[in-house]
């Protein structure tokens, strides 16, 4: 098949490198003139890692195998520790890297096969029975393709999915986060802190190096807060987490988004499938955006196996209720995670210190298991 995949973020990258390994001509388009990719780490989770070793992605040695993660109180009490050293014998590794890393990893392993055309403008997209016709422009000139299938894996704020479905509003989640990363600073777990309207998370990526997260809910597009006013509102965290903002917040962190997500997600139509943020952005809660973004990518080139006809509608079989429930376990996990009321907070903090560890481990089994039966079969 010949295939045109527009984007070439983790999940394009990914589609990229799949479809190439499968044998189908794949023109990968970004509009970039380089690979900068927002954002500052990224963890990887058992499945993501499992399904990116299949096609020939390593992240050994781009990061930091991680060995735990922590939920902790503001002032450093452990409520719920999973124990991913251990469970990687079972499920394979969870990586932490910086976001630059994971993208020389996948621009490494793309197939020579691999058409890359950088700084593309305007995609616009024709379809009939027996294909699609794209247009971008390039260089100033008009280009044309015509392909059998178009896989739209632009991100949260999708052209190709606004051609298939039409403008969809995006959801705000409630919280409103920075992003950075903290040169020479020693943690040997990850951990996340929850202090009720704020949250900060801090994740080792190798060599010393700490990628860092400051959450906090907030009303839609809200003016942000200065650099006093984040010490005064992260100022109450203490132990690890405190340390964290305090080197985090010597400045304002580089990066500040809104997060936002689909409300659900949606796959497109005909020859064009959605892959990744196009098709069903989502919360961060669970860390599991870009590792949904992997599976698709193995997922459709399962589904394109025996040719483009019919392709979607197999590869929405494969994904569909799997994805769903990932989002939704991610938007009421960050719910849960922002509760402000103390008495709901004392209660959920006692509950989870009681949890025992192989509640933990079978919902860490249940979040990555199907993505391990994918790669299986890749
Ligand atoms: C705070 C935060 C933390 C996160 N942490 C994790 C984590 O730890 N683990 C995890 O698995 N996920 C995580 N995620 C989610 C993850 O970042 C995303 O799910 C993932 O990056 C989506 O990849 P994508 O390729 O689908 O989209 P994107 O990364 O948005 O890539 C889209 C690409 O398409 C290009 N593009 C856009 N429009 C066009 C066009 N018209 N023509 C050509 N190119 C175009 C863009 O330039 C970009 O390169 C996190 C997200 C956030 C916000």
């Amino acid at each position: 098949m010949k295939v045109l995949v527009v984007g070439g973020g983790i999940g394009g990258l990914t589609a990229a490198i799949a479809l190439g390994r499968a044998g189908h001509e794949v023109t990968l388009l970004e509009r970039e003139a380089s690979f900068d990719p927002v954002g500052a780490g990224i963890v990887m989770a058992s499945n993501a890692s499992r399904a990116l070793s299949t096609l020939g992605v390593e992240l050994r040695g781009h990061g930091e195998e991680l060995a735990q993660m922590d939920v902790v109180r503001s002032d450093g009490t452990l409520l719920q520790r999973l124990d991913v050293g251990r469970l990687a014998a079972r499920f394979g590794p969870v990586y932490a890297l910086s976001r630059p890393a994971l993208h020389e990893a996948l621009e490494a392993a793309l197939p020579s096969s691999v058409e890359l055309v950088l700084s593309t403008r305007d995609v616009t997209l024709g379809e009939d029975a027996r294909g699609v016709t794209a247009r971008f422009a390039l260089d100033g000139a008009s280009r044309e393709a015509r392909v059998d299938l178009v896989v739209g894996a632009d991100g949260l704020r999708s052209r190709v999915r606004s051609h298939v479905h039409g403008e969809v509003s995006l959801r705000y989640s409630g919280v409103t986060c920075w992003r950075g990363i903290l040169e020479d600073h020693g943690l040997d777990r990850a951990i996340e802190a929850w202090g009720g309207r704020a949250r900060v998370g801090a994740v080792p990526i190798g060599g010393r190096r700490v990628y860092y997260f400051l959450v906090l809910s907030a009303a839609k597009r809200a003016p942000a807060p200065g650099l006093a006013e984040m010490r005064a509102i992260f100022g109450g965290f203490e132990a690890e987490a405190g340390r964290v903002v305090a080197r985090a917040l010597e400045a304002m962190p580089p990066l500040h988004h809104d997060l936002e997500e689909l409300e659900a997600p949606m796959w497109g139509r005909g020859r064009i499938a959605l892959l990744g943020d196009a098709a069903h952005g989502m919360t961060p809660n669970q860390g599991q955006g870009a590792a949904m973004a992997i599976e698709d990518a193995l997922a459709l080139t399962q589904a394109c196996a025996s040719g483009a006809e019919g392709a979607l509608e197999r590869y929405v079989t494969m994904r569909g209720a799997r994805v769903r429930r990932v989002q939704l376990d991610s938007r009421r996990f960050g719910e849960v995670a922002h509760w402000q009321s103390p008495l709901a907070r004392r209660v959920r903090d006692g509950l989870l210190r009681l949890v025992p560890a192989r509640v933990g481990d079978a919902h860490f089994a249940r979040l990555v298991g199907p993505g391990l039966a994918l790669a299986a079969g890749a």
